[in-house]
């Protein structure tokens, strides 16, 4: 099917997303500021990457740049069937880890992630995530949540619609799906 911006309901205009990023930014800044002056930021490719771009630049701290992308097998999440093709280049041992996410939806990525992450033994590891759908119960503890969202398939700001739409600069739903 031909992509058709018309066909998008906008839910999060890019000033609105532009306040929730901010309003992120400020949590994080607040939560490090006693602990560490460096952390260690992991972009979970690929829909996250304009939020990670934006939050970033907010940080008050010195940032680590690091990214990770994982695929789930078709049909196997549920069995944590993870394929890696990024991983972080750089050991976290002792380090303040803050993953970047864009949406937590099963949770099934993540809980892979956290756990390898986990295993280098890393100083602190917490989690943003701009959006949480809050339909199933996906076991992950989000530290920082932007916005949670019902059962509805969104796109833009990162999010892809078949590997496109990313780069619309808000974020909205495709009507009559
Ligand atoms: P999980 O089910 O493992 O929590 O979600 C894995 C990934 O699926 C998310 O990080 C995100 O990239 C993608 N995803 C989940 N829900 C949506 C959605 O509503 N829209 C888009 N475009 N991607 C989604
Ligand atoms: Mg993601
Ligand atoms: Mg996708």
């Amino acid at each position: 099917m031909l992509f058709d911006p018309a066909r998008i309901e906008v839910l999060y205009s890019e000033e609105e997303l532009k306040k929730i990023v901010n309003g992120l930014a400020e949590k994080i800044n607040e939560y490090y500021s006693p602990i560490t002056d460096e952390i260690t930021a992991v972009c979970i490719l690929k829909g996250s990457v304009h939020f990670y771009s934006d939050l970033l630049k907010r940080l008050n701290l010195k940032v680590r740049y690091n990214f990770v992308h994982v695929s789930s097998y078709s049909g196997a999440s549920t069995t944590g069937r993870i394929r890696v093709k990024t991983w972080v280049d750089e050991s976290v041992t002792n380090r303040y880890v803050l993953l970047v996410e864009d949406i937590v939806d099963t949770g099934g990525t993540l809980r892979y992630i956290i756990n390898y992450i986990w295993k280098q033994k890393p100083a602190d590891v917490k989690l943003v995530s701009l959006f949480e759908k809050t339909i199933h119960d996906h076991g992950v503890k989000i530290d920082f949540t932007g916005e949670k969202i019902g059962d509805q398939f969104i796109v833009g700001y990162g999010l892809d619609y078949e590997e496109v739409c990313r780069n619309l600069p808000y974020v909205g739903y495709l009507k009559g799906e």
